[in-house]
């Protein structure tokens, strides 16, 4: 299960493919899968539907786990045709790190590190699948706003693919990812506005320009690429789910997605009916779905003045806060805010206690880990899996001073 995947078309058949159909989230609506879509008409994400029967009978877990790790071994769950649109850059099976001192006690707590995968994000999932199907639908041009790392997947899956890429961010988006957009081939555009006056934009540029918007949940198969944390992390527990998942939610393309995964692999019969405690993780400088969650509504509003230095979850507002508010509910999960400072707090502790360096939005999980059990929100005993999303590296760090001057005595008993 470790390696990574490298395609190679002289020994990969076409794939096997069970797309039935598109739905709409809302509606129901349904649509023909083999054609370019956006949003559906009345105006929310399309999910895609696959024939699960006919999926079960083409693939085992034992032949799952025989494939070199990677989420493009999960072929039979997902969207794309033809082998040779699929684009590659050496997609790893993220490990799942155990936090020995910091779990709380009797309990587990694991963290899916996801700043292993290409682009050091788990955007490279969501991009990965959406670029391949823009492929597949001779898709030319891509569009997209961003917080930063979904630019830079896209940037660099749809480089490799030959694809044009225009990104648009918001001004004081990380430095780090305003320059790997560039550098790997997009064309990125700082924009006196949050992600969605950046959204905007792409939205009307679409007539002038001829783009595709790929902004989160506007096109099908972003969650399909997302759907993979689900699968693998299934996969990972010997097809068994975590009893909570804390998610650092913005669009929430990866809550929901996981949450498409376990009801998948319950149709097809991998997995039984239970499901993870399915936690929402904002800041408080920016927590539209809690306040949806809390207030009992089904929509959220945009949430004004949106400010966190977890930029990957500043989100002010989601055309799918629906779905990750009914999977929240549905799964007996909740949705949480932790403050800034909380944050910094989390991400030095579990950098110094464990050696391991979060994001501030893998951080934020940890700060809302430790707020859930002091609040018997959560069991101390439950088995908690947290996802960092992003390597630590990407963000800034406090800077160390000490210095040595070689050309002097060395007191070594003060070192
Ligand atoms: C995009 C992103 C998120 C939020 O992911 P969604 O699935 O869009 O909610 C969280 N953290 C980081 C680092 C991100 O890049």
């Amino acid at each position: 299960m470790s390696g990574h995947f490298v395609f190679d078309p002289a020994i990969e058949n076409d794939f096997p493919n069970f797309v039935t159909h598109l739905e709409c989230s809302y509606t129901g609506e349904t649509f023909p899968s083999n054609q370019i879509h956006g949003l559906s008409p009345a105006g929310k994400p399309l999910l895609v539907r696959y024939d699960l029967p006919a999926l079960a009978t083409s693939v085992s877990k034992d032949a799952l786990a025989a494939r070199p790790g990677g989420f493009w071994k999960y072929r039979e769950f997902l969207p794309v045709r033809q082998s040779s649109n699929v684009v590659s850059l050496g997609e790893v099976m993220t490990p799942l790190i155990p936090l020995h001192k910091l779990a709380a006690k009797g309990g587990e707590l694991l963290i899916k590190d996801e700043g292993r995968l290409p682009t050091g994000s788990f955007k490279a999932r969501g991009l990965a699948l959406a670029v391949a199907m823009a492929k597949e639908l001779g898709i030319r041009r891509l569009a997209m706003p961003t917080n930063g790392n979904a630019g830079a997947a896209m940037a660099a899956y749809a480089t490799r693919a030959g694809m044009e890429t225009t990104i648009f961010c918001p001004d004081d988006t990380p430095e780090v990812n305003v320059s790997e957009i560039e550098y790997q081939g997009g064309k990125v555009y700082r924009v006196n506005g949050l992600i969605n006056d950046c959204g905007k934009i792409v939205g009307e540029g679409k007539e002038p320009t001829g783009w595709f918007d790929c902004s989160t949940l506007k096109e099908p198969y972003r969650i399909e690429g997302k759907k993979t944390m689900g699968l693998e992390l299934a996969e990972q527990l010997g097809w068994d789910v975590p009893d909570v998942i804390f998610y650092p939610t913005g669009g929430g393309t990866g809550l929901i997605g996981m949450w498409k995964a376990f009801a998948e692999l319950e149709a097809i019969g991998w997995i039984g009916s239970k499901r993870p405690k399915m936690v929402a993780v904002q800041s408080t400088g920016c927590a539209p779905i809690v306040k949806a969650f809390e207030d009992g509504e089904e929509h959220a509003p945009l949430w004004e003045n949106a400010f966190t230095i977890a930029s990957g979850i500043r989100v002010p507002v989601a055309v799918g806060d629906f779905l990750i508010l009914r999977a929240v509910r549905e799964s007996g999960g909740f949705a949480i805010a932790v403050e800034d400072k909380d944050i910094v707090q989390a991400q030095a502790e579990v950098a110094r206690e464990e050696g391991l360096l979060l994001c501030p939005e893998g951080a934020a999980t940890f700060a809302a880990y430790k707020q859930s059990v002091a609040e018997g929100r959560i069991k101390a005993s439950d088995r908690a899996v947290l996802y960092n999303c992003a390597t630590g590296l990407k963000y800034p760090m406090p800077v160390i001073s000490r210095r040595l001057d070689k050309n002097q005595p060395i007191d070594y008993s003060s070192i």
